[in-house]
């Protein structure tokens, strides 16, 4: 497989013109990590101007990406083309298709959240599942309304 992704010349600048502008792919596993440390999405999206880049991986496979500090903690993240034909999972440079599927958020240690029919992109050859943002927003407002007490909620997503 050829690597074909050119840097921008100002990958900071490229980075916040893309999450101003909500351009933004989350990870499935990102919701957990996020809850686990206590950083809202909308916060890390609106600290945007003060990200700094710590450290760079250019030659990650199969995506260049940037470890980021907002003002609130870390964040890693890939530079993705959408201009390219398709969209590459950046575990393993695969095509992503878009996919309804059922998916499980462990909204605590206790609870479990079972999203029935969200719209996800999903590697045809890995399995990563990658979530756009306005889905992302809409997951992050069904769980806020789940009732902590149960074990296991099941909620259908309906946009
Ligand atoms: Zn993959």
């Amino acid at each position: 497989m050829t690597l074909n992704h050119p840097l921008p010349d100002d990958p900071l600048k490229f980075i916040q013109r893309c999450i101003g502008q909500r351009k933004i792919l989350w990870t499935y596993h990102v919701n957990i990590r996020l809850k686990g440390r206590f950083i809202p999405r909308q916060a890390l999206i609106e600290s945007y101007a003060s990200y700094e880049i710590i450290e760079q991986y250019l030659k990650d496979k199969y995506l260049p990406s940037y470890l980021l500090t907002p003002e609130l903690g870390r964040v890693g993240g890939w530079l993705q083309n959408q201009e390219a034909a398709f969209m590459k999972c950046h575990v393993c440079g695969s095509k992503l298709k878009p996919l309804i599927t059922d998916l499980p958020f462990n909204f605590s240690d206790e609870t479990i959240v079972i999203l029935k029919s969200l719209p996800v992109l999903q590697c045809e050859n890995c399995s990563e599942y990658l979530l756009d943002d306005p889905v992302m927003a809409r997951v992050e407002r069904i769980l806020e309304k789940v009732n902590v007490a149960a074990e296991l909620e099941i909620i259908r997503y309906a946009a």
